[in-house]
């Protein structure tokens, strides 16, 4: 199976053609059409798998094929560390440098100033960790009531860092209508009940 068997637009074919990707990996193979076709999608996969583009690139021809993008943050992903922030948005920097897509990303530990400067610019899709993500909604730097998409990354690992209650948090602020994507490495009784309350008629893929 090729990348081109996908339905993927011109400009995502050209991006991973420019990235070396030749063939999609089983979790892109069975998530992409899924999410492509607005199905909720509940993954079981562990980094390495390629799941960032397993939710990177639907979200990113979505919003590409809207005619008339509305102002706002329109996609969220939340994940628990700096680190897989950093490498998402870098992910979806390649994926969509032949769209027309303003991403940015935001994690603690650094000052505020170059991320709330990078908000006021606009932005289609975020990277975020929680606590940060929560810090700047509360100074009313973000608003997330034209969120369209939402993906929830290492769900088992926000848990095992302290991070559920500030999630469950976040999720409270989304609008109700939205496409959801939920990944997480294992699936403990407090995660499958965490993706339950958050995914709608989901798609599971497991890899
Ligand atoms: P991830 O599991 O999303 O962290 O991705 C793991 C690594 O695989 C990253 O370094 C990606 O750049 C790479 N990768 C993802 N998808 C593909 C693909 N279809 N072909 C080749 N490499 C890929």
């Amino acid at each position: 199976m090729a990348f081109q068997q996908l339905n993927l637009i011109e400009p995502i074919l050209k991006a991973l053609a420019k990235e070396g990707y030749t063939n999609p990996t089983p979790i892109q193979a069975q998530a992409i059409p899924l999410a492509l076709n607005g199905n909720d999608v509940l993954g079981c996969a562990q980094t390495g798998t390629g799941k960032t583009a397993a939710f990177s690139i639907p979200i990113i021809q979505l919003l590409a094929n809207q005619k008339q993008r509305k102002p706002g943050i329109k996609a969220l992903i939340l994940t628990p560390t700096r680190e897989l922030a950093i490498q998402i948005d870098e992910s979806i920097a390649a994926y969509s440098a032949f769209a027309q897509i303003k991403h940015t990303v935001i994690f603690g530990g650094v000052s505020q100033l170059h991320q709330t400067n990078a908000l006021k610019r606009g932005v289609d899709i975020l990277v975020a960790t929680p606590g940060r993500l929560l810090d700047l909604i509360n100074q009313k730097y973000i608003d997330l009531r034209q969120l369209e998409f939402f993906v929830l990354d290492e769900a088992d690992r926000m848990l095992d860092m302290g991070f559920i209650h500030d999630v469950k948090k976040i999720i409270a602020l989304l609008p109700q209508k939205r496409q959801t994507m939920f990944f997480s490495a294992t699936m403990p009784p407090e995660i499958q009940k965490l993706a339950d309350s958050l995914l709608k008629n989901p798609k599971l893929v497991e890899v």
